[in-house]
């Protein structure tokens, strides 16, 4: 018997234990260990809430779940209840699934003053991960700006933007359905430090900037380079800017909301009287390589709300090798040594799609069967239920999820598929553990 585990319960977890799974049959036992009670992480805390079909995906990772040989270890923290090392003493095979949770920091003067949060904070509240549920952004102001020009960025100004009724059908949590309806920004603001060329937006999600009900986009004709030059972009990125010169053909969108995109502004401080008020951003150039290069032409935008979307880094685990600067564990594609990997986010950094997570667990499942004999003699989950048991940890299983799951289906709104639960203890209640 070999005995693999999974840290981390998201795409790049779930689809690791199903490549193992495809490769060792019945001689492998495979446990996805996760520090939440509930899996699925980005899927669950990531994926925007009005992305349902996306968050489908989850049905496939739970016929992995529910297969003999793989087990769902919730509430189980890497570096609190167990460490690496002990996991590799239990286990013929460690992979690294965390995926890439923190923000990466907005590295300016005011990035520390209240009303300036970061994406994965942004977005956790009103996903309700537990760790951003009380995050609490104001939203008593006109003005917000969301730097960056990523899909995230996307993400962030669409669900500042929608009606109450434009949530129909969603899984946005209760706490932030209800600030949101009564939220007073008026004026988004999209800050990109680079141009319209130079977007990491895909057209499916821009497009739908431009099909809400209260909102309308805008951009500066005057920052669009020559349409000419748009016939060199990749096909995807074509769209995108031709959906940009739409937003630009509507001079003042006739909106309550506007989302206006801001192009070639580089932000260099934030400022206000004890909480944001003002986002100072460099005007900028393009130097021939495509890099912004500032111009020394600052000037302000007014947000008393500004959420960075700059992309994510993975947090450190102890005695694991990590790149500082890539945000994510060092390895050789995946392998840290023999009988440790790393997957997904945790391995490439933030980028690519739910989808590119496959074949990277593909990936790591090969190195894992060319690194790992038929049998080492290790204790795998038998062993690591007694140390859990040992220190008092309450593991959650996939049964256990189903009865969370079940209640936060029964409690959801009309129309909504869920209303999860954004408090771990509220969780393990649910699943049954706690009085
Ligand atoms: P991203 O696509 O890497 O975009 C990050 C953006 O931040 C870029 O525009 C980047 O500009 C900008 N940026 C970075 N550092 C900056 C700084 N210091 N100042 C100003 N701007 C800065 O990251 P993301 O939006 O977080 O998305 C992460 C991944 O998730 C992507 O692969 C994305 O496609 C995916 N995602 C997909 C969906 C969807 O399909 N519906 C939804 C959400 C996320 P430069 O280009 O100039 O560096």
């Amino acid at each position: 018997m070999r005995h693999i585990a999974i840290i981390g319960s998201g795409p790049a977890g779930y689809y690791t234990a199903e490549a193992c799974r495809n490769i060792f049959g019945e001689t492998a036992r495979i446990d996805v260990i996760d520090r939440l009670p509930v899996p699925f992480g980005l899927i669950r805390t990531g994926v925007a809430p009005d992305h349902q079909s996306i968050k489908a995906v989850s049905r496939r990772y739970e016929a992995v779940a529910l297969t003999d040989t793989v087990r769902f270890v919730g509430n189980v923290r890497v570096d609190r209840d167990i460490d690496i090392a002990e996991l590799q003493t239990l286990y013929d095979a460690v992979v690294i699934a965390t995926g890439a949770p923190q923000d990466r920091p907005l590295a300016i003067d005011g990035a520390d003053l209240p009303g300036v949060v970061g994406s994965a904070q942004f977005v956790g509240w009103y996903n309700g991960h537990p760790d951003h549920a009380r995050l609490n952004p104001p939203l008593n102001g006109t003005h917000a700006a969301v730097i960056g020009n990523g899909n995230v960025a996307l993400d962030v100004a669409r669900i500042l933007a929608k009606t109450p009724e434009e949530f129909a059908g969603s899984d946005i949590v209760a706490h932030a359905r209800e600030a949101l309806a009564t939220s007073h920004i008026r004026h988004i603001t999209i800050v990109g430090r680079r141009g319209p060329h130079q977007i990491a937006m895909t057209p499916k999600e821009l497009a739908e900037l431009g099909k809400l009900k209260r909102a309308g986009a805008w951009v500066d004709p005057a920052d669009l380079p020559e349409v000419s030059l748009d016939a060199a972009l990749e096909p995807g990125l074509r769209k995108s800017v031709a959906l940009l010169r739409e937003f630009a053909t509507d001079a003042a969108p006739d909106k309550a909301v506007t989302i206006s995109f801001d192009f070639f502004a580089m932000p260099i401080a934030i400022e206000g009287d004890g909480w944001a008020e003002r986002l100072i951003v460099e005007r900028t150039r393009l130097d021939d390589k495509g890099a912004a290069i500032r111009t020394g032409d600052p000037y302000a935008i007014p947000a008393s709300l500004i959420v960075s979307c700059i992309g994510y880094q993975t947090p450190p685990i102890k005695n694991v090798p990590y790149d500082g600067k890539g945000g994510r564990f060092v390895s050789d594609e995946g392998r840290v040594a023999p009988g440790l990997y790393c997957v997904g986010w945790a391995r490439r950094g933030p980028t690519g799609t739910i989808g590119t997570n496959k074949p990277d667990g593909v990936m790591i499942a090969d190195k894992i069967a060319q690194d790992i004999g038929n049998a080492s003699g290790k204790q795998g989950r038998v062993g690591l239920d007694a140390l859990l048991a040992e220190r008092g940890v309450e593991v959650v299983t996939f049964r256990d999820w189903q009865n969370i799951d079940a209640e936060e289906i029964a409690r959801a709104p009309e129309g909504a598929p869920r209303e999860k639960f954004t408090d771990i203890a509220e969780m393990v209640k649910a699943a049954g553990k706690a009085s």
